[in-house]
């Protein structure tokens, strides 16, 4: 499926649709810096439930979310120099935990050590500030 999201309105928009359908499993994010990836996160948190600030974990990793029962983990890869590093952290129990979603920026860091996704988000920024979306896995119709 792809879409186009004028602004962040749509983009927002987006999180909540897809916040409806309790996704789980692995969500890979999708594209260069700035393409939108932190800020879809933030906007997919906030329509889960989580009420507060939303870091970008580009230095700590992870961040990990508790939203209502259900564990919710932003990593951020961007940094990762080594990645047995996320097995030092205990990153890979995270997709063992029932109901539990693991939203990952800059997966390409750790390709041959991750879990394949289950869904995956790119986003692509355009000249005109607006970003074309490619979604594979997600199933917005429920
Ligand atoms: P990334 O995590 O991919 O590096 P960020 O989410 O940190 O990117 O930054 C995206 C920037 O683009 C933010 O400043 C955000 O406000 C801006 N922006 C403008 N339009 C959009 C949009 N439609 N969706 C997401 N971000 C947008
Ligand atoms: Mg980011």
């Amino acid at each position: 499926m792809t879409i186009i999201l004028n602004d962040e309105a749509d983009t927002q928009r987006l999180a909540k649709a897809i916040a409806k359908t309790n996704p789980t499993g692995s969500l890979w994010l999708l594209g260069d810096l700035g393409a939108g990836k932190t800020t879809f996160t933030r906007h997919l948190l906030h329509a889960l439930g989580h009420v507060g600030a939303v870091k970008s974990p580009t230095y700590t990793l992870v961040e990990p979310y508790d939203i209502h029962g259900k564990p919710v983990y932003h990593a951020d890869l961007y940094r990762l120099d080594d990645p047995e590093e996320l097995d030092f952290i205990g990153f890979f129990e995270y997709f063992d935990e029932p109901n539990s979603l693991v939203i990952i920026e800059w997966a390409s860091r750790a390709k041959s050590l991750l879990p394949k996704p289950d869904m995956l988000i790119n986003i692509t920024r355009q000249a005109d500030e607006s970003r074309v979306v490619h979604m594979t896995g997600i199933r917005l119709d429920g």
